[in-house]
C-alpha cells in the first residue's frame, strides 16, 4: 500500500469533521481559508457558521459595507481580513469565479497558499498548498529533514509529485496532512503512532531519539511595540476598533486612556494618532475632525 493510501485510510478513521470540509463551494472554502490564516481551527468554526448565515454568497458579501463586515468579523482579530474578503467577493461578482490557480492568485489578497488551497479543495485540482504543517510533515516524510524551512518548499513540491495520488481523492491528502501535523507529526512527533512511519525518511532519527527538539521552532514575528508597552501595536489597534465598534463614535483625544491603562498623553498621543491614521488608510475607521467612527461606505 502506498504512503498516500495509508494516510487516507488513517484520515477516514481519525480525520476531523470540519464544516468547510463538507463543501466544494469556492466561496465557503475561501471564507474558511481567510479565517484560518491567523486563527485556531476551534475558534474559526463558530465564526464561519455565523458569517455564512449573514453573508451566504459572493453577491451578498459584495454588497456589504466596511462597517457591516467589521461588525461581523468582531472577535476574530486581524480585521483587515474582513475587508480583503469583501473586496475579493466584489471582484468575483464583477469578473466571475476564477477557474485556475493562477486566476485565484491574480486576485488581490490571495497568496500562493490560498490559491492552491481553493484550487485543491473546491475545484479538485491536483495541487499542493504548502503551509507550516504541510511543510513539516512532507519535509520529514519525503526529504528526511527534521525541521524543514521555507527554503525546502521547491524540493518538497517536487517530491510530493510522486506522493500525491494521480486519481481519486488527491485533494484529501493535504487535509489529512493537516490533521496528522496537529495530532502526531507535531514539533516533537509521535512516530511510533504514525501511519507513515514505514515510508518516512526522518522516522528513524526521531525513533532513535537522535533529534534535539528546539524549544522554539517557530520564529516569532517582529511585531512593533511602542516604548515599554506590554503588547504589540496589533493588540491596541484591536482595542481601538472594538471601542469604536461598540460605542459608535469616539473622540480621538479620549481613545488613549480607554485602550491603555498606562497611557501618557505626552509620550503616547502621537502613537495613538498614527495607529488611527493607519486604520483609516486600511478602511477600518473614518474620522471627521476629532470624531472617530466606522466607515459608512
Ligand atoms: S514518521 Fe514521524 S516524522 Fe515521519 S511523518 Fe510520521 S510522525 Fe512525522
Amino acid at each position: 500500500m502506498t504512503g498516500a493510501a495509508k494516510l487516507l485510510r488513517w484520515y477516514d478513521r481519525y480525520g476531523r469533521d470540519l464544516p468547510w470540509r463538507e463543501t466544494r463551494d469556492p466561496y465557503r472554502i475561501l471564507v474558511s481559508e481567510i479565517m484560518l490564516q491567523q486563527t485556531q481551527v476551534d475558534r474559526v468554526k463558530d465564526f464561519y457558521k455565523r458569517w455564512l448565515k449573514q453573508f451566504p454568497t459572493w453577491k451578498k458579501l459584495s454588497l456589504a459595507t466596511n462597517a457591516q463586515v467589521i461588525h461581523a468579523w468582531a472577535g476574530l482579530g486581524y480585521n483587515r481580513r474582513a475587508l480583503v474578503l469583501r473586496d475579493i467577493a466584489r471582484a468575483v461578482v464583477a469578473d466571475g469565479v476564477p477557474t485556475t490557480e493562477s486566476e485565484w492568485l491574480a486576485l488581490k489578497g490571495i497568496g500562493p497558499y490560498t490559491a492552491a488551497a481553493i484550487s485543491a479543495f473546491a475545484q479538485k485540482k491536483r495541487t499542493l498548498p504548502i503551509d507550516t504543517n504541510i511543510r513539516r510533515v512532507l519535509g520529514r516524510l519525503l526529504l528526511g529533514k527534521t525541521f524543514p524551512t521555507i527554503d525546502d518548499d521547491p524540493q518538497i513540491r517536487h517530491a510530493a509529485e510522486s506522493f500525491l495520488p494521480q486519481r481519486g481523492h488527491h485533494e484529501d491528502v493535504p487535509q489529512a496532512i493537516f490533521d496528522l501535523a496537529t495530532s502526531i507529526c507535531t514539533k516533537n512527533p509521535d512516530c511510533a503512532s504514525c501511519p507513515l512511519r514505514d515510508h518516512c525518511k526522518a522516522a528513524k532519527l526521531f525513533l532513535a531519539g537522535r533529534v534535539k527538539i528546539p524549544k522554539r521552532s517557530v520564529k516569532v514575528g517582529n511585531e512593533h511595540h511602542h516604548r515599554n508597552k506590554p503588547f504589540p501595536d496589533r493588540i491596541y489597534r484591536g482595542r481601538i476598533l472594538k471601542l469604536v465598534r461598540e460605542w459608535g463614535q469616539v473622540r480621538l483625544p479620549t481613545i488613549g486612556p480607554l485602550v491603555d491603562p498606562n497611557f501618557d498623553r505626552k509620550l503616547d498621543q502621537q502613537w495613538i494618532n498614527k495607529m488611527v491614521e493607519r486604520m483609516i488608510k486600511d478602511g477600518l475607521l473614518c474620522r471627521k475632525k476629532d470624531l472617530v467612527t466606522l466607515p459608512t461606505r
